[in-house]
């Protein structure tokens, strides 16, 4: 499984944070973190399968649709 951000979409509002903390973070500007690792269309690691009950919350709490979880 993966996690797939559209950074384009993201606007940093940080409630994938809340649903998905283990995977989701903001850095010092209060910015996605992924940020630093992407400039347009992030692309996580493999993520067990003990992330994928946070990480679908993320995605539908996300308000820009930013978040999908691929397998
Ligand atoms: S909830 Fe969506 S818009 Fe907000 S930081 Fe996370 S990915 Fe970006």
């Amino acid at each position: 499984m993966h996690v797939v951000v559209d950074l384009n979409k993201c606007q940093d509002h940080g409630q994938c944070v809340f649903s998905a903390p283990s995977v989701f973070s903001l850095d010092a500007r209060g910015k996605l973190a992924f940020r630093a690792e992407a400039e347009a269309t992030y692309v996580s690691p493999p993520l067990g399968d003990d992330h994928r009950d946070d990480v679908e919350e993320a995605a539908d709490v996300c308000p820009l649709q930013a978040i999908t979880v691929e397998d």
